[in-house]
Protein backbone atom coordinates (compact mmCIF):
# COMPACT_ATOMS: atom_id res chain seq x y z
CA UNK A 1 0.00 0.00 0.00
CA UNK A 2 0.95 3.41 -0.87
CA UNK A 3 0.57 4.97 2.66
CA UNK A 4 2.01 1.66 4.18
CA UNK A 5 5.19 1.99 2.83
CA UNK A 6 5.65 5.81 3.42
CA UNK A 7 4.79 7.24 -0.36
CA UNK A 8 3.83 10.27 0.97
CA UNK A 9 3.66 14.43 0.45
CA UNK A 10 7.37 15.84 1.15
CA UNK A 11 9.27 18.70 -0.47
CA UNK A 12 10.79 17.74 -3.70
CA UNK A 13 13.55 19.86 -5.39
CA UNK A 14 15.71 18.81 -8.22
CA UNK A 15 19.50 18.30 -7.82
CA UNK A 16 21.74 21.04 -8.56
CA UNK A 17 25.20 20.77 -9.92
CA UNK A 18 27.72 18.33 -11.98
CA UNK A 19 27.31 15.12 -9.64
CA UNK A 20 25.20 12.65 -11.35
CA UNK A 21 22.40 10.47 -9.71
CA UNK A 22 21.81 8.44 -12.68
CA UNK A 23 23.79 6.42 -15.05
CA UNK A 24 23.67 9.32 -17.50
CA UNK A 25 22.85 13.07 -18.58
CA UNK A 26 20.37 12.47 -20.80
CA UNK A 27 18.70 10.29 -17.99
CA UNK A 28 19.90 13.01 -15.21
CA UNK A 29 18.14 15.74 -17.29
CA UNK A 30 14.55 14.12 -16.87
CA UNK A 31 14.99 13.42 -13.18
CA UNK A 32 16.12 16.99 -12.44
CA UNK A 33 13.35 18.41 -14.78
CA UNK A 34 10.18 15.89 -13.06
CA UNK A 35 11.75 17.02 -9.72
CA UNK A 36 11.89 20.59 -11.12
CA UNK A 37 8.27 19.82 -11.81
CA UNK A 38 7.29 19.67 -8.14
CA UNK A 39 9.78 22.21 -6.51
CA UNK A 40 7.44 23.92 -4.38
CA UNK A 41 8.63 27.25 -5.88
CA UNK A 42 7.81 25.81 -9.16
CA UNK A 43 4.21 23.74 -8.66
CA UNK A 44 0.81 25.46 -7.93
CA UNK A 45 -0.01 22.63 -5.01
CA UNK A 46 3.26 20.44 -4.74
CA UNK A 47 2.07 18.37 -2.08
CA UNK A 48 -1.03 16.77 -4.71
CA UNK A 49 1.78 16.94 -7.33
CA UNK A 50 -0.16 19.50 -9.04
CA UNK A 51 2.16 21.59 -11.20
CA UNK A 52 -0.49 23.98 -12.65
CA UNK A 53 -3.60 24.79 -14.96
CA UNK A 54 -6.11 23.26 -12.52
CA UNK A 55 -4.96 20.14 -11.48
CA UNK A 56 -1.95 19.39 -14.55
CA UNK A 57 0.07 16.63 -12.70
CA UNK A 58 3.58 15.59 -13.08
CA UNK A 59 3.36 12.25 -11.33
CA UNK A 60 -0.23 10.42 -10.85
CA UNK A 61 0.77 9.62 -7.56
CA UNK A 62 3.74 9.63 -4.87
CA UNK A 63 4.00 5.83 -5.43
CA UNK A 64 4.40 6.17 -8.98
CA UNK A 65 6.57 9.32 -8.24
CA UNK A 66 8.94 6.90 -6.26
CA UNK A 67 8.85 4.60 -8.80
CA UNK A 68 9.91 6.72 -11.80
CA UNK A 69 13.09 8.46 -9.58
CA UNK A 70 14.19 4.30 -9.00
CA UNK A 71 13.69 4.08 -12.33
CA UNK A 72 15.41 6.64 -13.83
CA UNK A 73 18.36 5.96 -11.28
CA UNK A 74 19.17 2.80 -12.63
CA UNK A 75 17.90 3.30 -16.37
CA UNK A 76 20.44 2.79 -19.14
CA UNK A 77 21.49 4.56 -21.71
CA UNK A 78 19.92 2.12 -24.39
CA UNK A 79 17.04 1.69 -22.25
CA UNK A 80 13.45 3.74 -22.75
CA UNK A 81 11.20 4.19 -19.68
CA UNK A 82 7.52 4.12 -21.06
CA UNK A 83 5.22 6.63 -18.80
CA UNK A 84 1.66 6.12 -18.93
CA UNK A 85 -0.63 9.08 -17.26
CA UNK A 86 1.93 9.48 -14.47
CA UNK A 87 3.02 6.09 -13.73
CA UNK A 88 6.06 4.04 -14.80
CA UNK A 89 4.92 0.83 -17.12
CA UNK A 90 7.81 -0.27 -18.36
CA UNK A 91 11.25 -0.53 -19.29
CA UNK A 92 12.75 -1.51 -22.56
CA UNK A 93 15.95 -1.90 -24.47
CA UNK A 94 15.98 0.22 -27.15
CA UNK A 95 19.26 2.23 -28.65
CA UNK A 96 21.29 5.26 -27.66
CA UNK A 97 19.71 7.84 -30.36
CA UNK A 98 16.16 6.54 -29.13
CA UNK A 99 14.37 8.44 -26.07
CA UNK A 100 15.14 7.75 -22.51
CA UNK A 101 11.67 8.46 -21.77
CA UNK A 102 8.63 7.90 -23.34
CA UNK A 103 4.98 9.64 -22.00
CA UNK A 104 1.39 9.59 -22.83
CA UNK A 105 -1.02 11.35 -20.58
CA UNK A 106 -4.92 11.36 -20.02
CA UNK A 107 -5.49 10.01 -23.80
CA UNK A 108 -8.92 8.62 -24.15
CA UNK A 109 -10.41 7.58 -26.72
CA UNK A 110 -12.87 10.07 -28.91
CA UNK A 111 -16.44 9.00 -27.53
CA UNK A 112 -15.19 8.77 -23.90
CA UNK A 113 -13.24 11.42 -24.23
CA UNK A 114 -15.21 14.04 -21.59
CA UNK A 115 -14.84 15.13 -17.85
CA UNK A 116 -17.66 12.62 -16.32
CA UNK A 117 -15.39 9.84 -17.52
CA UNK A 118 -12.08 11.15 -17.40
CA UNK A 119 -12.97 12.13 -13.31
CA UNK A 120 -13.91 8.46 -13.02
CA UNK A 121 -11.20 6.67 -14.24
CA UNK A 122 -9.15 9.24 -12.40
CA UNK A 123 -10.83 8.21 -9.09
CA UNK A 124 -10.37 4.53 -10.28
CA UNK A 125 -6.43 5.57 -10.00
CA UNK A 126 -6.31 4.53 -13.92
CA UNK A 127 -5.31 8.08 -15.02
CA UNK A 128 -4.22 11.67 -14.30
CA UNK A 129 -4.32 15.01 -16.15
CA UNK A 130 -1.15 16.22 -17.67
CA UNK A 131 -2.20 19.54 -18.70
CA UNK A 132 0.73 20.37 -21.04
CA UNK A 133 4.15 20.37 -19.50
CA UNK A 134 2.88 19.38 -16.39
CA UNK A 135 2.90 15.09 -17.19
CA UNK A 136 5.75 16.05 -19.79
CA UNK A 137 8.63 17.56 -17.23
CA UNK A 138 9.39 21.06 -18.65
CA UNK A 139 7.31 23.46 -16.74
CA UNK A 140 9.58 26.52 -15.96
CA UNK A 141 7.36 28.56 -13.58
CA UNK A 142 5.46 31.18 -14.51
CA UNK A 143 8.30 32.71 -16.83
CA UNK A 144 7.52 30.00 -19.25
CA UNK A 145 4.04 31.78 -20.53
CA UNK A 146 5.67 35.28 -20.11
CA UNK A 147 6.62 35.98 -23.16
CA UNK A 148 3.68 34.65 -25.33
CA UNK A 149 1.59 36.81 -23.16
CA UNK A 150 4.01 39.84 -23.44
CA UNK A 151 3.99 38.85 -27.11
CA UNK A 152 0.31 39.04 -27.05
CA UNK A 153 -0.24 42.02 -25.28
CA UNK A 154 2.49 43.78 -27.90
CA UNK A 155 0.09 42.81 -30.80
CA UNK A 156 -2.80 44.27 -29.28
CA UNK A 157 -0.84 47.37 -28.39
CA UNK A 158 0.63 46.98 -32.50
CA UNK A 159 -3.08 46.16 -33.80
CA UNK A 160 -5.21 48.84 -31.74
CA UNK A 161 -2.75 51.45 -29.68
CA UNK A 162 -0.01 52.68 -31.52
CA UNK A 163 2.00 50.40 -30.28
CA UNK A 164 2.20 50.25 -26.80
CA UNK A 165 -0.02 49.97 -23.91
CA UNK A 166 0.64 53.13 -22.09
CA UNK A 167 -2.78 54.71 -21.22
CA UNK A 168 -4.54 51.74 -21.50
CA UNK A 169 -6.54 49.73 -18.75
CA UNK A 170 -6.62 46.13 -19.31
CA UNK A 171 -8.78 43.97 -16.93
CA UNK A 172 -8.47 39.89 -16.78
CA UNK A 173 -9.18 37.37 -14.20
CA UNK A 174 -6.82 34.99 -13.17
CA UNK A 175 -3.29 34.62 -11.42
CA UNK A 176 -2.15 31.21 -11.15
CA UNK A 177 0.69 29.33 -12.85
CA UNK A 178 -0.11 30.44 -16.08
CA UNK A 179 -2.79 33.69 -15.68
CA UNK A 180 0.40 35.46 -13.02
CA UNK A 181 2.21 36.24 -16.09
CA UNK A 182 -0.65 38.68 -17.46
CA UNK A 183 0.12 41.86 -14.96
CA UNK A 184 3.67 41.57 -15.80
CA UNK A 185 3.17 41.33 -19.12
CA UNK A 186 1.08 43.98 -19.38
CA UNK A 187 3.46 46.62 -17.70
CA UNK A 188 6.45 45.23 -19.57
CA UNK A 189 3.87 46.78 -22.29
CA UNK A 190 4.13 49.82 -20.53
CA UNK A 191 0.06 49.63 -19.66
CA UNK A 192 -2.48 49.28 -16.59
CA UNK A 193 -3.82 46.03 -15.52
CA UNK A 194 -6.45 44.60 -13.31
CA UNK A 195 -6.31 41.09 -12.26
CA UNK A 196 -9.29 39.35 -10.32
CA UNK A 197 -8.70 36.67 -8.59
CA UNK A 198 -10.79 34.62 -5.53
CA UNK A 199 -7.70 33.16 -3.91
CA UNK A 200 -5.72 35.52 -1.70
CA UNK A 201 -2.99 33.16 -1.90
CA UNK A 202 -2.14 33.71 -5.39
CA UNK A 203 -2.17 37.37 -5.20
CA UNK A 204 0.09 37.21 -2.31
CA UNK A 205 2.49 34.61 -4.19
CA UNK A 206 2.65 37.24 -7.64
CA UNK A 207 3.69 40.27 -5.26
CA UNK A 208 6.39 38.08 -3.81
CA UNK A 209 7.38 36.99 -7.30
CA UNK A 210 6.97 40.71 -8.52
CA UNK A 211 4.73 39.55 -11.25
CA UNK A 212 2.12 41.75 -9.66
CA UNK A 213 3.04 45.42 -8.06
CA UNK A 214 0.26 46.21 -5.75
CA UNK A 215 -3.15 45.09 -4.36
CA UNK A 216 -6.14 47.06 -4.14
CA UNK A 217 -8.55 46.90 -0.56
CA UNK A 218 -11.70 47.27 -3.24
CA UNK A 219 -13.32 47.49 -6.53
CA UNK A 220 -13.57 51.26 -6.33
CA UNK A 221 -9.71 51.36 -4.89
CA UNK A 222 -8.58 49.28 -8.01
CA UNK A 223 -10.44 51.76 -10.35
CA UNK A 224 -8.68 54.91 -8.78
CA UNK A 225 -5.35 53.12 -8.37
CA UNK A 226 -5.65 52.31 -12.40
CA UNK A 227 -6.88 55.85 -13.94
CA UNK A 228 -4.26 57.82 -11.63
CA UNK A 229 -1.72 55.37 -13.45
CA UNK A 230 -3.26 55.60 -16.65
CA UNK A 231 -3.55 59.06 -16.54
CA UNK A 232 0.06 59.53 -15.83
CA UNK A 233 0.80 56.90 -18.56
CA UNK A 234 2.60 54.68 -15.68
CA UNK A 235 2.65 50.95 -15.90
CA UNK A 236 1.07 49.28 -13.04
CA UNK A 237 -0.45 45.98 -12.19
CA UNK A 238 -3.30 45.74 -9.28
CA UNK A 239 -4.34 42.50 -7.78
CA UNK A 240 -7.92 42.61 -6.82
CA UNK A 241 -9.56 39.84 -4.52
CA UNK A 242 -13.14 39.10 -5.90
CA UNK A 243 -14.83 36.64 -8.06
CA UNK A 244 -14.54 37.84 -11.76
CA UNK A 245 -18.22 36.64 -12.25
CA UNK A 246 -19.14 39.46 -9.77
CA UNK A 247 -16.61 41.94 -10.44
CA UNK A 248 -16.64 41.78 -14.48
CA UNK A 249 -20.57 42.53 -14.63
CA UNK A 250 -19.74 45.42 -11.94
CA UNK A 251 -17.34 46.99 -13.97
CA UNK A 252 -19.39 46.55 -16.42
CA UNK A 253 -22.40 48.09 -15.04
CA UNK A 254 -20.20 50.91 -13.46
CA UNK A 255 -19.14 51.99 -17.39
CA UNK A 256 -15.41 51.54 -15.82
CA UNK A 257 -12.76 52.79 -18.59
CA UNK A 258 -11.75 49.31 -19.29
CA UNK A 259 -9.39 49.28 -22.69
CA UNK A 260 -8.93 45.72 -23.18
CA UNK A 261 -10.79 42.48 -21.96
CA UNK A 262 -9.68 38.58 -20.94
CA UNK A 263 -9.49 35.82 -18.92
CA UNK A 264 -7.03 33.22 -17.50
CA UNK A 265 -8.94 31.46 -14.95
CA UNK A 266 -8.76 28.51 -15.01
CA UNK A 267 -12.40 28.41 -16.54
CA UNK A 268 -11.08 24.65 -19.09
CA UNK A 269 -11.79 22.31 -15.93
CA UNK A 270 -15.61 23.50 -14.46
CA UNK A 271 -14.54 22.22 -10.84
CA UNK A 272 -11.38 24.58 -11.09
CA UNK A 273 -13.62 27.64 -11.36
CA UNK A 274 -15.45 28.80 -8.47
CA UNK A 275 -18.62 29.53 -8.79
CA UNK A 276 -20.68 32.84 -7.64
CA UNK A 277 -22.45 30.69 -4.88
CA UNK A 278 -19.60 29.37 -3.17
CA UNK A 279 -17.05 30.35 -1.35
CA UNK A 280 -12.87 29.65 -1.36
CA UNK A 281 -13.42 28.14 2.00
CA UNK A 282 -16.12 25.41 0.63
CA UNK A 283 -14.89 25.05 -2.85
CA UNK A 284 -12.81 21.83 -2.28
CA UNK A 285 -15.80 20.13 -0.46
CA UNK A 286 -18.24 21.36 -2.12
CA UNK A 287 -17.06 19.95 -5.38
CA UNK A 288 -16.48 16.30 -3.63
CA UNK A 289 -19.88 16.80 -2.09
CA UNK A 290 -21.49 17.04 -5.67
CA UNK A 291 -19.29 17.68 -8.55
CA UNK A 292 -21.79 17.39 -11.33
CA UNK A 293 -24.13 20.20 -9.85
CA UNK A 294 -21.03 22.30 -8.72
CA UNK A 295 -19.50 22.48 -12.71
CA UNK A 296 -23.65 23.42 -13.55
CA UNK A 297 -22.77 26.16 -11.21
CA UNK A 298 -19.36 27.38 -12.37
CA UNK A 299 -20.66 27.09 -15.94
CA UNK A 300 -23.56 29.29 -15.35
CA UNK A 301 -21.30 31.71 -13.57
CA UNK A 302 -18.55 31.66 -16.55
CA UNK A 303 -21.67 32.48 -18.81
CA UNK A 304 -22.23 36.27 -15.95
CA UNK A 305 -18.32 36.88 -16.79
CA UNK A 306 -18.39 36.30 -20.74
CA UNK A 307 -21.77 38.21 -20.92
CA UNK A 308 -19.61 41.27 -19.24
CA UNK A 309 -16.87 40.72 -21.78
CA UNK A 310 -19.21 40.66 -24.57
CA UNK A 311 -20.64 43.97 -22.80
CA UNK A 312 -17.02 45.82 -22.14
CA UNK A 313 -16.58 44.20 -26.81
CA UNK A 314 -19.65 46.16 -27.58
CA UNK A 315 -19.01 49.19 -25.73
CA UNK A 316 -15.79 49.26 -27.60
CA UNK A 317 -13.07 47.44 -25.76
CA UNK A 318 -10.35 45.35 -27.44
CA UNK A 319 -11.74 41.74 -25.82
CA UNK A 320 -10.46 37.80 -26.82
CA UNK A 321 -10.79 34.34 -25.03
CA UNK A 322 -7.16 33.72 -23.33
CA UNK A 323 -7.26 29.83 -24.63
CA UNK A 324 -8.64 28.27 -21.40
CA UNK A 325 -12.16 27.65 -23.34
CA UNK A 326 -14.58 30.41 -21.12
CA UNK A 327 -16.31 30.92 -24.25
CA UNK A 328 -17.67 26.76 -24.75
CA UNK A 329 -18.51 26.33 -21.00
CA UNK A 330 -20.13 29.99 -21.22
CA UNK A 331 -22.37 28.45 -24.62
CA UNK A 332 -23.13 25.55 -22.47
CA UNK A 333 -24.29 27.60 -19.79
CA UNK A 334 -26.95 29.08 -22.39
CA UNK A 335 -25.03 32.16 -23.24
CA UNK A 336 -25.58 32.19 -26.97
CA UNK A 337 -23.35 35.10 -27.90
CA UNK A 338 -20.21 33.82 -25.89
CA UNK A 339 -18.48 33.50 -29.33
CA UNK A 340 -18.84 37.17 -30.44
CA UNK A 341 -14.83 37.40 -29.31
CA UNK A 342 -11.96 36.01 -30.90
CA UNK A 343 -9.59 33.65 -29.00
CA UNK A 344 -5.74 34.92 -29.04
CA UNK A 345 -4.53 32.43 -31.40
CA UNK A 346 -6.38 33.78 -34.85
CA UNK A 347 -6.65 37.34 -33.38
CA UNK A 348 -2.60 37.58 -32.81
CA UNK A 349 -0.39 34.24 -32.56
CA UNK A 350 -0.87 32.65 -35.83
CA UNK A 351 1.45 34.43 -37.91
CA UNK A 352 4.40 33.33 -35.54
CA UNK A 353 2.96 29.69 -35.57
CA UNK A 354 3.19 29.65 -39.38
CA UNK A 355 7.05 30.56 -38.96
CA UNK A 356 7.46 27.97 -36.86
CA UNK A 357 7.52 30.31 -34.05
CA UNK A 358 6.84 29.03 -30.50
CA UNK A 359 7.79 29.22 -26.74
CA UNK A 360 11.28 27.70 -26.95
CA UNK A 361 12.56 27.23 -23.34
CA UNK A 362 15.50 25.87 -21.79
CA UNK A 363 16.69 24.56 -17.98
CA UNK A 364 20.29 25.01 -16.73
CA UNK A 365 20.57 21.67 -14.89
CA UNK A 366 23.46 23.23 -12.89
CA UNK A 367 20.97 25.25 -10.97
CA UNK A 368 23.49 28.16 -11.48
CA UNK A 369 21.55 31.16 -12.70
CA UNK A 370 25.40 32.17 -14.40
CA UNK A 371 24.85 29.29 -16.73
CA UNK A 372 21.63 31.03 -17.91
CA UNK A 373 23.18 34.53 -18.11
CA UNK A 374 26.22 32.80 -20.47
CA UNK A 375 23.20 31.10 -23.07
CA UNK A 376 21.63 34.84 -22.29
CA UNK A 377 24.67 36.57 -23.83
CA UNK A 378 24.88 33.63 -26.65
CA UNK A 379 21.14 34.58 -28.26
CA UNK A 380 21.97 38.13 -28.04
CA UNK A 381 24.73 37.30 -30.31
CA UNK A 382 23.82 34.48 -32.86
CA UNK A 383 20.04 36.89 -33.24
CA UNK A 384 21.45 40.45 -33.69
CA UNK A 385 18.41 41.41 -35.97
CA UNK A 386 15.53 39.74 -34.12
CA UNK A 387 14.27 42.82 -32.08
CA UNK A 388 11.27 40.80 -30.56
CA UNK A 389 15.12 39.09 -29.23
CA UNK A 390 16.38 41.42 -28.23
CA UNK A 391 13.68 43.71 -27.05
CA UNK A 392 12.93 40.41 -24.64
CA UNK A 393 15.88 39.16 -23.18
CA UNK A 394 17.23 42.53 -20.67
CA UNK A 395 13.71 43.09 -19.78
CA UNK A 396 13.42 39.24 -18.55
CA UNK A 397 16.64 39.26 -16.86
CA UNK A 398 15.57 42.65 -14.80
CA UNK A 399 12.00 41.49 -13.95
CA UNK A 400 11.69 37.50 -14.19
CA UNK A 401 12.15 36.00 -11.09
CA UNK A 402 13.43 32.49 -11.58
CA UNK A 403 11.19 29.82 -9.78
CA UNK A 404 13.65 26.43 -9.30
CA UNK A 405 15.82 25.56 -11.90
CA UNK A 406 17.29 28.84 -13.85
CA UNK A 407 15.92 29.07 -16.90
CA UNK A 408 14.49 31.04 -20.05
CA UNK A 409 11.97 31.36 -22.33
CA UNK A 410 12.27 32.99 -25.52
CA UNK A 411 10.42 32.58 -28.61
CA UNK A 412 12.73 31.30 -31.73
CA UNK A 413 11.65 29.69 -34.92
CA UNK A 414 12.55 27.34 -37.49
CA UNK A 415 16.53 27.98 -38.04
CA UNK A 416 17.05 29.61 -34.99
CA UNK A 417 15.95 26.80 -32.80
CA UNK A 418 18.70 24.36 -34.05
CA UNK A 419 21.03 27.19 -34.01
CA UNK A 420 20.76 28.04 -30.56
CA UNK A 421 20.82 24.37 -29.58
CA UNK A 422 24.12 23.73 -30.99
CA UNK A 423 25.86 26.65 -29.62
CA UNK A 424 24.18 25.70 -26.06
CA UNK A 425 25.61 21.92 -26.35
CA UNK A 426 29.14 23.25 -27.67
CA UNK A 427 29.37 25.67 -24.68
CA UNK A 428 28.58 22.58 -22.54
CA UNK A 429 31.63 20.92 -24.17
CA UNK A 430 34.05 23.92 -23.44
CA UNK A 431 32.96 24.08 -19.55
CA UNK A 432 31.33 27.88 -20.41
CA UNK A 433 28.49 26.10 -18.95
CA UNK A 434 29.33 24.88 -15.92
CA UNK A 435 26.47 21.76 -16.44
CA UNK A 436 23.97 20.66 -19.41
CA UNK A 437 21.09 22.26 -20.36
CA UNK A 438 17.45 20.65 -20.81
CA UNK A 439 16.03 22.28 -23.77
CA UNK A 440 12.45 22.09 -24.82
CA UNK A 441 9.50 23.79 -25.59
CA UNK A 442 5.62 24.40 -24.29
CA UNK A 443 3.02 21.89 -26.11
CA UNK A 444 1.33 25.09 -27.36
CA UNK A 445 3.31 25.02 -30.36
CA UNK A 446 3.39 25.75 -33.79
CA UNK A 447 3.35 22.30 -35.06
CA UNK A 448 2.46 20.28 -32.00
CA UNK A 449 -0.91 20.60 -31.26
CA UNK A 450 -4.54 20.30 -32.28
CA UNK A 451 -7.05 22.26 -30.37
CA UNK A 452 -9.99 23.82 -32.31
CA UNK A 453 -10.75 26.57 -29.03
CA UNK A 454 -7.34 27.37 -29.00
CA UNK A 455 -4.23 26.74 -31.16
CA UNK A 456 -5.60 25.46 -34.34
CA UNK A 457 -9.19 27.61 -34.27
CA UNK A 458 -10.41 29.19 -37.61
CA UNK A 459 -7.67 27.41 -39.79
CA UNK A 460 -7.69 28.98 -42.77
CA UNK A 461 -8.96 25.13 -44.58
CA UNK A 462 -11.19 24.26 -41.81
CA UNK A 463 -8.61 21.84 -40.42
CA UNK A 464 -8.99 22.75 -36.55
CA UNK A 465 -9.59 19.42 -35.39
CA UNK A 466 -7.56 17.10 -37.43
CA UNK A 467 -5.29 15.44 -34.50
CA UNK A 468 -2.66 13.89 -36.95
CA UNK A 469 0.09 16.86 -37.35
CA UNK A 470 0.54 16.25 -33.38
CA UNK A 471 1.07 12.77 -33.24
CA UNK A 472 3.05 13.14 -36.62
CA UNK A 473 5.23 15.39 -34.32
CA UNK A 474 5.65 13.11 -31.57
CA UNK A 475 7.38 10.60 -34.02
CA UNK A 476 9.73 12.88 -35.67
CA UNK A 477 11.20 13.61 -32.37
CA UNK A 478 11.12 10.24 -31.59
CA UNK A 479 12.82 9.47 -34.48
CA UNK A 480 15.08 12.41 -34.34
CA UNK A 481 17.07 11.96 -30.66
CA UNK A 482 14.98 13.51 -28.16
CA UNK A 483 15.54 12.61 -24.66
CA UNK A 484 12.05 12.58 -23.83
CA UNK A 485 8.39 12.79 -25.98
CA UNK A 486 5.04 12.87 -24.48
CA UNK A 487 1.97 12.95 -26.05
CA UNK A 488 -0.90 13.99 -24.36
CA UNK A 489 -4.97 15.03 -24.69
CA UNK A 490 -7.24 18.00 -23.00
CA UNK A 491 -4.31 20.20 -22.52
CA UNK A 492 -4.87 24.24 -22.25
CA UNK A 493 -8.73 23.84 -23.15
CA UNK A 494 -9.88 20.41 -21.52
CA UNK A 495 -10.71 17.14 -22.21
CA UNK A 496 -12.23 15.98 -25.06
CA UNK A 497 -11.07 19.48 -27.24
CA UNK A 498 -6.85 19.10 -27.44
CA UNK A 499 -4.31 16.65 -28.39
CA UNK A 500 -0.89 17.66 -28.30
CA UNK A 501 2.96 16.97 -28.18
CA UNK A 502 6.35 17.80 -26.43
CA UNK A 503 9.84 17.37 -26.63
CA UNK A 504 12.91 17.90 -24.24
CA UNK A 505 16.47 16.97 -25.43
CA UNK A 506 19.43 17.36 -23.25
CA UNK A 507 22.48 19.01 -24.73
CA UNK A 508 25.10 17.05 -22.76
CA UNK A 509 28.08 18.38 -24.63
CA UNK A 510 28.46 15.23 -26.16
CA UNK A 511 29.28 15.15 -30.22
CA UNK A 512 25.99 12.56 -30.14
CA UNK A 513 23.78 14.80 -28.16
CA UNK A 514 24.93 18.00 -30.95
CA UNK A 515 23.39 15.85 -33.77
CA UNK A 516 20.34 14.76 -31.70
CA UNK A 517 19.80 18.52 -30.63
CA UNK A 518 20.32 19.89 -34.77
CA UNK A 519 17.60 17.35 -35.67
CA UNK A 520 14.92 17.64 -32.98
CA UNK A 521 15.42 21.50 -33.30
CA UNK A 522 15.27 21.60 -37.12
CA UNK A 523 12.44 18.80 -37.61
CA UNK A 524 10.32 20.02 -34.45
CA UNK A 525 9.64 23.39 -35.41
CA UNK A 526 9.45 22.47 -39.19
CA UNK A 527 6.44 20.54 -38.23
CA UNK A 528 4.89 23.95 -37.41
CA UNK A 529 6.08 25.12 -41.12
CA UNK A 530 4.54 22.05 -43.01
CA UNK A 531 1.16 22.05 -40.82
CA UNK A 532 0.65 25.47 -41.44
CA UNK A 533 1.82 25.89 -45.21
CA UNK A 534 -0.63 22.45 -45.72
CA UNK A 535 -3.19 24.93 -44.68
CA UNK A 536 -2.91 27.43 -46.22
CA UNK A 537 -1.04 30.34 -44.76
CA UNK A 538 2.40 31.65 -46.79
CA UNK A 539 4.07 33.29 -43.43
CA UNK A 540 6.23 30.10 -44.00
CA UNK A 541 7.10 30.16 -47.48
CA UNK A 542 10.66 32.49 -46.18
CA UNK A 543 11.59 29.75 -43.90
CA UNK A 544 10.65 26.83 -46.48
CA UNK A 545 12.88 28.33 -48.98
CA UNK A 546 15.76 29.48 -46.70
CA UNK A 547 16.18 26.38 -44.67
CA UNK A 548 15.29 23.90 -47.22
CA UNK A 549 12.29 22.21 -45.48
CA UNK A 550 10.94 19.67 -48.15
CA UNK A 551 6.99 18.91 -49.05
CA UNK A 552 6.67 16.87 -51.31
CA UNK A 553 3.30 17.34 -52.68
CA UNK A 554 4.96 20.62 -54.25
CA UNK A 555 7.39 18.19 -56.24
CA UNK A 556 7.15 16.60 -58.91
P1 LIG B 1 -4.29 27.83 -12.22
O1 LIG B 1 -5.24 26.76 -11.86
O2 LIG B 1 -2.91 27.81 -11.68
O3 LIG B 1 -4.93 29.26 -11.85
C1 LIG B 1 -6.27 29.61 -12.05
C2 LIG B 1 -6.62 30.77 -11.13
O4 LIG B 1 -7.98 31.16 -11.35
C3 LIG B 1 -6.48 30.42 -9.66
O5 LIG B 1 -5.60 31.33 -9.03
C4 LIG B 1 -7.91 30.55 -9.12
O6 LIG B 1 -7.96 31.03 -7.80
C5 LIG B 1 -8.53 31.53 -10.09
N1 LIG B 1 -9.99 31.47 -10.18
C6 LIG B 1 -10.79 30.38 -10.28
N2 LIG B 1 -12.08 30.74 -10.35
C7 LIG B 1 -12.11 32.09 -10.31
C8 LIG B 1 -13.16 33.05 -10.37
N3 LIG B 1 -14.42 32.68 -10.49
N4 LIG B 1 -12.83 34.36 -10.32
C9 LIG B 1 -11.54 34.76 -10.19
N5 LIG B 1 -10.51 33.89 -10.12
C10 LIG B 1 -10.80 32.57 -10.20
O7 LIG B 1 -4.28 27.85 -13.80
P2 LIG B 1 -3.22 28.54 -14.80
O8 LIG B 1 -2.06 27.64 -14.98
O9 LIG B 1 -2.98 29.94 -14.38
O10 LIG B 1 -4.05 28.51 -16.16
C11 LIG B 1 -5.20 29.32 -16.31
C12 LIG B 1 -5.93 29.00 -17.60
O11 LIG B 1 -5.17 29.41 -18.73
C13 LIG B 1 -6.19 27.51 -17.79
O12 LIG B 1 -7.48 27.33 -18.32
C14 LIG B 1 -5.14 27.10 -18.75
O13 LIG B 1 -5.50 25.95 -19.48
C15 LIG B 1 -5.05 28.32 -19.63
N6 LIG B 1 -3.75 28.43 -20.30
C16 LIG B 1 -3.61 29.37 -21.28
C17 LIG B 1 -2.39 29.51 -21.93
C18 LIG B 1 -2.17 30.56 -22.96
O14 LIG B 1 -1.13 30.60 -23.59
N7 LIG B 1 -3.07 31.47 -23.15
C19 LIG B 1 -1.34 28.68 -21.61
C20 LIG B 1 -1.50 27.75 -20.61
C21 LIG B 1 -2.70 27.66 -19.95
Amino acid sequence: GAVLSGHGPRPVRAHRGTQLHTLGWQQEGALRMLQNNLDPEVAEHPDELVVYGGTGKAARDWASYDALVRTLHTLKGDETMLVQSGRPVGVMQTHEWAPRVLLANSNLVGDWANWDEFRRLEQLGLTMYGQMTAGSWIYIGTQGILQGTFETFAAVAAQRFGGTLAGTITLTGGLGGMGGAQPLAVTMNGGVAICVDVDPSRIARRLEHRYLDVEARSLEHALELATEARDARRALSIGLLGNAADIFPRLLAMSAPIDIVTDQTSAHDPLAYLPLEHTMDDWHAARERDPIGFAAAARQSMARQVEAMVGFQKAGAEVFDYGNNIRTEALAAGFADAFAFPGFVPAYIRPLFAQGKGPFRWAALSGDPKDIAATDRAVLELFPDNENLQRWIPMAQQRVHYQGLPARICWLGCGERDVAGERFNDMVASGELSAPVAIGRDHLDSGSVASPYRETEAMKDGSDAIADWPLLNALVNTASGATWVSIHHGGGVGIGRSIHAGQVVVADGTALAGQKVQRVLTNDPGMGVIRHIDAGYDEGEGVVAKHGVRIPMREG
